[in-house]
């Protein structure tokens, strides 16, 4: 049961929230407690005299204070737990703490330091959130749905832990990814909190090491495969879509076999849409569109290796060809710009291959068997690394990049920084300071003959919070490939409006500027649902007024009590 409600004054556009909740309750309540920031009328009507220390702070003060204690924990994971635990007393000061420090923050709660997370999960765990569905209880799904804490609910990130970043199998360590993406949407996209649900589907784990951890905290079991996973998975979209119809799922973390056939399976039955794949793949089209714009070589005359055909890699190529259909090629002909490479060598017809990657097959070139014989049959301008094969792009293929290109385009996307595919320090090295990069985690500041450089990070952080932002102002049907297009197309004008001065090398905008950028896409991203039709609310004013007016600000509304 809801114990608060959130009221809105329709003439003064002020919120306060009215709760029956009183004492100890209200302050170990996230998303109504304000700690020492109750005021004194507060206190004395809620039963909270004398549970707090006299002075009354501003949000202002708790978050200096808050950030100095981030800044006594020295390593990610430290910083990790410390806002986690934040998160969990208070969701405004968490917020207001994360937004003021988003760009120095968000690799503490997102990539990298939540892959450590994810593996720590069953060793680290203090508070749940969201909601837990493990394959035992299939058969109450509906209530457990029922139990979630709000109502009204417009963002579900959902995962079944199979394949997280490139650490494969977390079991139900994979929930802190739903719970940091869902931060995510808030922090830069001003999704309520309040509105968000992060779910874990608990099939099971297949990784040993969970299997034999005596703390493991997931279902203890291999993972549930073929039509009784495929039952589950069902049962689970039939139960969101009766309870809470026009919600925003986002499909997070499942393996390479599950992700897509559970995207085009469930595509149009409900708003969806999975960001390995399609977040992914606008981000990085977005990059590589830049770079295109910068290279001088258009996007038709690149020619394309992808390494690592999996979810992310298929996803982008995908999009590569959707965006090079754009510009006139028919779809066989975009084919022929790209060559994709998997474990055992360049895609071809005598391999066994799943369902999406045989659109891809090349078997128009022998002795392939292996990424540095595909570079020197297809001297590449342009590298996507999604393999999670650490330093996989070697100096010698790189050099055969540069030689062949003025200004290779690099990506190695592969998370956390471990599994990177190449360093971009090394990269600018190997290629004279020409390769155009983007990068999947975040890497220091990279220096080149004594000249600093960010390189950009092709974080999904900038794509999916606006994306979901312009689904939910537009309350649209479902998400069509013009609105990840719309997506990419205003990504990539935010980057070129912006690359000024020393950011002039930069393929996407930093991660700073979050909030703009997911206010731009989102916009588009609902300006395009309504050309299409798909869009279910049509404002009188503005897709861009609404924007400003529905996101949600951290700051502390009036508590007041609910009598009765
Ligand atoms: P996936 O498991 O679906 O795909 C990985 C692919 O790499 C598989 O097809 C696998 O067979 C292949 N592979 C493994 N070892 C290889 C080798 N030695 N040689 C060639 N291919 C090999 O995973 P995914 O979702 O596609 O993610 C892949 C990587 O991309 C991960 O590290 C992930 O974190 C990263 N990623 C980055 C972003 C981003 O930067 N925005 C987004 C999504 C995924």
């Amino acid at each position: 049961m809801l114990h608060y409600e959130i009221k809105l004054d329709p003439n003064t556009g002020e919120e306060w929230i009215e709760t029956g909740l009183r004492g100890k309750a209200l302050l170990t309540t996230f998303l109504l407690n304000k700690g020492t920031a109750f005021s004194y009328e507060e206190r004395c009507s809620l039963g909270l005299l004398g549970k707090l220390p006299m002075k009354i702070e501003t949000l202002e003060e708790q978050v200096r204070r808050a950030y100095r204690q981030y800044q006594k924990y020295k390593t990610n994971i430290q910083r990790n737990i410390y806002l986690n635990s934040l998160h969990d007393k208070s969701e405004t000061l968490f917020y207001k703490l994360l937004s003021d420090h988003l760009e120095e923050m968000l690799p503490m709660v997102y990539t990298p330091a939540v892959g450590q997370a994810v593996k720590q999960f069953s060793h680290e765990f203090r508070q749940a959130r969201g909601l837990y569905i493990a394959y035992p209880d299939a058969d109450k799904i509906d209530i457990i749905l029922n139990n979630r804490t709000n109502p009204d609910i417009e963002v579900i990130v959902v995962t079944d832990g199979e394949r997280v970043l490139g650490l494969g199998d977390q079991g139900v360590g994979g929930m802190d990814i739903p719970i940091a993406k869902l931060m995510l949407y808030t922090a830069c996209a001003g999704i309520n909190p309040y509105k968000t649900l992060p779910i874990m589907l608990d099939v099971g784990t297949n990784n040993p090491r969970l299997l034999r951890d005596p703390l493991y905290l997931g279902w203890r079991h291999g993972r549930i495969k073929g039509p009784e996973y495929d039952a589950f998975i069902d049962r689970f979209v039939q139960t969101v879509k009766k309870q809470l119809p026009g919600v925003l799922l986002q499909w997070e973390d499942f393996g390479r076999d599950n992700a897509r056939r559970l995207l085009e399976k469930y595509r149009y039955t409900l708003c969806s849409f999975n960001d390995d794949m399609q977040g992914t793949a606008v981000v990085t089209l977005s990059a590589i569109l830049t770079g295109v714009r910068r290279s001088g070589i258009g996007l038709t005359e690149q020619r394309i290796v992808i390494f690592g055909a999996g979810t992310a890699g298929v996803g982008i190529a995908d999009q590569l060809v959707f965006a090079m259909e754009r510009e006139g090629l028919t779809r066989q002909e975009a084919k022929k710009r790209l060559w994709l490479v998997d474990k055992e060598g360049l895609l071809n017809s005598q391999m066994t291959l799943v369902d999406f990657q045989r659109p891809y097959v090349r078997d128009d070139m022998s002795a392939c068997e292996n990424l540095l014989a595909v570079v020197r049959n297809v001297k590449p301008s342009l590298l996507i690394g999604c393999s999670s094969v650490r330093g996989a792009f070697t100096e010698e293929i790189i050099k055969i990049m540069a030689n062949s290109t003025k200004y290779p385009i690099i990506l190695p996307l592969s998370n956390p920084n471990e599994q990177s595919e190449a360093h971009p320090n090394d990269l600018l090295a190997w290629t004279n300071g020409q390769a155009l990069i983007a990068t999947g985690s975040p890497f220091q500041e990279v220096v080149y003959q004594g000249k600093k450089m960010q390189v950009a990070q092709s974080n999904n952080a900038l794509c999916f919070p606006g994306l979901g932002l312009g689904v939910v102002v537009s309350r649209a049907k479902w998400i069509s490939d013009n609105m990840l297009w719309a997506a990419v197309q205003a990504l990539t004008q935010y980057t070129l409006l912006h690359a000024k001065g020393d950011e002039e090398h930069r393929l996407l905008p930093s991660l700073k500027n979050a909030r703009e950028v997911a206010k731009h896409v989102a916009f588009q991203v609902a300006e395009a649902a309504r050309e299409e039709g798909l869009a279910q609310f049509l404002p009188i004013e503005t897709y861009q007024t609404l924007i400003e007016k529905v996101m949600w600000e951290p700051y502390y509304r009036p508590i007041r009590p609910k009598e009765g």
